[in-house]
């Protein structure tokens, strides 16, 4: 069963509380009887991206609008955290949703011989 609104975001009953929706939108959503749900619709376009976000990092994909599918083109992963830190969203339901990052190794000297 998926609760559902008649429009706008929604999360299904797949959810298994990872917690990472909340750090992603924590304006938007909240964690209701072990699971989270939509605090309430987003206002602005920061406020979708947030839960574009959300959606793109979900490991059970639960974050969904009643539009239909995600548009790929809205997946903002890798998300530049700062000058040396990604985080890599699409989480994992295998390792319980953990926030897995990315590093670039650094670019190596140029030598000339
Ligand atoms: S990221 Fe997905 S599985 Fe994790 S708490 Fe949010 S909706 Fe639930």
């Amino acid at each position: 069963m998926v609760e559902k609104s008649s429009a706008g975001w929604y999360v299904d009953d797949r959810c298994v509380n990872c917690d990472v929706a909340r750090q992603l939108a924590p304006e938007l959503i909240k964690e209701v009887d072990g699971r989270s749900t939509i605090r309430r619709q987003p206002r602005n376009n920061t406020e979708i991206a947030s839960l574009r976000a959300a959606a793109f990092a979900c490991p059970t994909r639960s974050i969904r609008h009643s539009s239909g599918r995600l548009d790929p083109a809205g997946d903002p992963f890798p998300m530049r955290l700062d000058d040396q830190v990604y985080l890599c969203g699409h989480n994992s339901v295998q390792t319980a949703g953990a926030n897995a990052y990315l590093l670039p190794a650094p670019k190596r000297g140029h030598h000339d011989d």
